[in-house]
């Protein structure tokens, strides 16, 4: 009897019945496991073939994925960064690793939309100084500016980056992006391609959508700061880490920028003692960018066709080391896999 295709959620956190519904008609067992540590996850990924996995932190390092069984053909993450995955190591594996790279650029999107124009209008400084009882007298941290007059620089010009350029372009700012992986011309009309550098000096709002990679890890740092406007804000919207959240802090007390909004952080959750959560000039957000009914049934769906996919012998949807030579050979993905 041929063994039935078998998927470990190693860190799962809310009822799968939508993927189990899915799944099992299609002959695929799921597994749900909670783990946290390498041990425990080379535990619970004993006897798999595929396994999917959903916290920014679990740790699916080298030494994890070395102890996979031979039969493990995939590793899917309900995200779009997989910076906690050693890609390398499963590449060298010859383990395809999976994303659900489109399920959340219009969140993002409207999350990046609603922080650049809430911290350019302070309208969480406003909405606090109406909380406390106050109407009259709002100073504000700094003079308020017309949108249209400012520039708008996006560090990294990807899905999310363009999809927020798409809704930005009403606000008729001049829109400048900073990307070495992109060729030739602008992607996006509208859109001049400068250097890191030059967008540093010349952008007023900073928006930063980088993946967290040994190459972005703080990129945004004091050298970076130094460059910036005193008037100017900062937006993160990819990964805390991007940030090197002490010059950050540095930057905000000594007045080298005006402000800063995010939606991730260096240690998430924000400690409770974070110097971040001092300045009436900083917007937090708890890392929900992404979130929505809409997003979630989304990247269920993603993961569903992923598996399933890879199980009837064909690529992933959204296949994050598409160079590596899989265990098992692949053919190309199609959309007859929807789920
Ligand atoms: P994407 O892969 O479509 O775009 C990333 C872009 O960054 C690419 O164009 C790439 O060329 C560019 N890039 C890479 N290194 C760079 C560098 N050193 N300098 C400038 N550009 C560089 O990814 P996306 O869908 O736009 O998502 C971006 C990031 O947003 C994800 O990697 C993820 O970490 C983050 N994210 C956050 C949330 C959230 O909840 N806040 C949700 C989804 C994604």
């Amino acid at each position: 009897m041929v063994a039935p295709f078998r998927v470990v959620n190693i860190d799962c956190n809310f009822d799968y019945a939508y993927e189990r519904d899915r799944l099992a008609p299609l002959g695929i067992e799921l597994v749900l496991r909670k783990s946290v540590t390498e041990d425990e996850i080379i535990a619970a990924c004993a006897d798999v073939d595929a396994v999917f996995l959903e916290g920014t932190k679990t740790p699916m390092t080298a030494r994890v994925i070395e102890a996979l069984p031979a039969r493990c053909r995939l590793i899917a993450k309900y995200a779009v960064g997989v910076d906690n995955v050693d890609v390398a190591a499963a590449t060298r594996a010859g383990i395809v690793v999976a994303n659900a790279a489109d399920f959340c650029t219009e969140e993002v999107s409207d999350h990046a939309v609603a922080l650049i124009v809430g911290a350019a209008r302070q309208v969480v400084s406003m909405d606090r100084h109406v909380h406390a009882g106050r109407w009259t007298g709002f100073v504000g941290t700094r003079p308020l500016r017309r949108l249209s007059e400012l520039t708008l620089g996006f560090v990294g010009l990807g899905r999310i980056a363009r999809a927020t350029v798409r809704k930005m372009s009403g606000f008729r700012m001049r829109l400048i992006a900073a990307d070495p992986y992109l060729p030739g011309p602008s992607p996006e009309p509208g859109v001049d391609l400068v250097s890191l550098e030059q967008l540093l000096a010349e952008a007023d709002l900073v928006s930063v959508h980088v993946p967290l990679s040994p190459q972005t890890r703080g990129l945004i740092n004091e050298a970076a700061f130094r460059r910036m406007k005193p008037t100017s804000l900062l937006v993160n919207t990819s990964r805390g880490p991007i940030v090197d959240e002490a010059a950050l802090v540095r930057a905000l007390r000594e007045k080298w920028i005006a402000g800063a909004a995010l939606d991730v952080v260096e240690v998430e959750p924000l400690p409770a003692d974070s110097p971040l959560r001092e300045f009436d000039q900083v917007i937090l957000t708890p890392h929900r960018g992404a979130d929505s009914v809409d997003s979630l049934a989304h990247v269920r769906r993603t993961m569903v066709e992923s598996v399933f996919a890879v199980a009837q012998g064909h690529w992933p949807p959204f296949p994050f080391n598409p160079k590596v030579a899989p265990r098992v050979p692949l053919r190309p993905w199609t959309e007859a896999l929807r789920a």
